[in-house]
């Protein structure tokens, strides 16, 4: 096993990166600060005996490069280093000290500022993992310690993509435990989109309700023997709130999380999560939700998201007259909504509406096209602001039609509908 020093220089498929020091040691390797071009990166070097198949490894590290990064939020490969003495490592961009790994938040160490910071984190991931499965590359080793996230905004990072290999292409890696889908845990499969799927909901309700889908009344004992974790994860997994079944049910003041948490969220988000562990597809009777819907249901869930006078960001339920604040149980009464073809957004001061709210061919929710704001003189007077960069054609309620420009701001309470271009949104008050 080599051991660098500062001052070592590595060979690099397309330069040299200079080893500064040791940041951590793994199962798999070495990681090291290296500067190359002036610029510092992290360089990891393998033991090559954690490695079922080294030389599949390094070529597959290989094509991921030439692959390129399927999304901005992963960590990917920028070069591999040539074979020294039959090891091999590469090089990947630092994660800034501001992201907080995973792990951290399920230890309750880091904490979201509030549910629009988890919403926007639960976005990123599914929409990173459904950028990487469109690319044609399954990740196989989902598990806490591979996401880094910012708390304020949600931002994340996924590393440890060293394991990411084309669909149908093992590299031998099973995953962790409690993270891998029931037929991996049984060995009937090796990794693939689908059970990625699996592993992308655990993680998407562990980020929501901090505690585990499957770990509940059932699975409580004093030592978990290597059977009774093929028993819990493997053979009869069930799922805490299982609509048949509740023997699995979270135990007070042991699951106390996820009993205080999932009544808070909408029965939209709540019926996904029954759905993807329901018996059937946890058995692999039913396909699991693709990230796509994932995507579509957390585009949802922010659009209902509003300020209350508390200070607190809560959930609003649009299709009620009155829902009940998440911190403060105070009422908020509907705010207006834009309903367009496949999304209804509160339009409640501080919320933005996205790209995918006003073109019917655009799942994008990233890109912000308008943002709500309230009068200064008035507040209770709101407006949409067409911040798009075109301009949009509003019918008012009593059938006037105007141009709103870019830039310019519309009051909300008298307008019927605004046509964005070939898609129109309805203003329901
Ligand atoms: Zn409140």
């Amino acid at each position: 096993m080599a051991k660098f020093s500062s001052g070592n220089r590595i060979p690099l498929k397309n330069g040299t990166a200079v080893v500064k020091n040791k940041l951590g040691e793994g199962g798999q390797g070495n990681v090291y600060l290296a500067e190359m071009n002036g610029c510092e990166y992290a360089l990891k070097w393998y033991h090559t005996n954690s490695l079922k198949n080294p030389a599949k490894f390094y070529d597959n590290l290989i094509n991921n490069i030439e692959q390129g990064s399927p999304s901005p939020v992963f960590i990917w490969p920028k070069d591999v280093t040539e074979i020294i003495d039959g090891e091999f490592g590469y090089i990947m961009d630092l994660i800034p000290s501001e992201y907080k790994c995973f792990s951290d938040f399920l230890l309750t160490r880091e904490k979201f500022p509030s549910v629009r910071s988890v919403v926007n984190a639960a976005l990123n991931i599914t929409n990173g993992f459904r950028e990487l499965h469109r690319r044609g590359f399954s990740y196989q080793d989902l598990n806490d310690g591979n996401f880094f996230i910012e708390p304020q905004s949600g931002a994340v990072l996924i590393c440890d993509t060293d394991n990411v290999a084309p669909y149908g292409e093992s590299l031998g890696i099973a995953g962790k435990a409690r993270y891998m889908a029931p037929e991996v845990v049984r060995n009937l499969k090796a990794p693939d989109v689908m059970t990625d799927r699996f592993s992308l909901a655990v993680i998407l309700f562990r980020l929501l309700f901090l505690d585990h889908p499957l770990e509940g009344k059932r699975t409580l004992c004093p030592c978990l023997t290597e059977e009774l974790e093929q028993k819990f994860y493997g053979k009869i997994p069930l799922f805490i709130y299982d609509k048949q079944e509740n023997s699995n049910r979270p135990v007070r003041g042991v699951h106390c999380n996820v009993i205080k948490l999932w009544d808070l969220f909408p029965g939209f988000i709540r019926e996904k999560f029954s759905c993807v562990f329901s018996q059937e597809c946890l058995h692999g009777q039913k396909p699991r939700p693709s990230d796509n819907e994932w995507q579509i249901a957390f585009t949802r869930l922010r659009d209902c998201i509003v300020k209350c006078p508390c200070g607190g960001d809560t959930f609003v339920d649009l299709n009620e007259d009155v829902s009940f604040c998440i911190n403060c149980e105070g009422k908020i009464p509907r705010p207006p909504v834009l309903i367009s073809k496949k999304y209804a957004a509160a339009l409640f001061p501080g919320n933005n509406i996205y790209r995918c709210h006003i073109d019917v061919d655009s799942d994008d929710y990233l890109h912000k096209v308008g943002e709500v704001i309230r009068s200064r003189n008035r507040p209770d007077v709101w407006g949409l602001r067409n911040t798009s960069g075109y301009d949009w054609k509003v019918t008012l309620k009593d059938g006037t039609e105007s141009i709103l420009q870019n830039g310019r701001v519309q009051i909300i309470a008298v307008a019927k509908s605004i046509d964005f271009g070939g898609c129109v949104g309805l203003i329901a008050m």
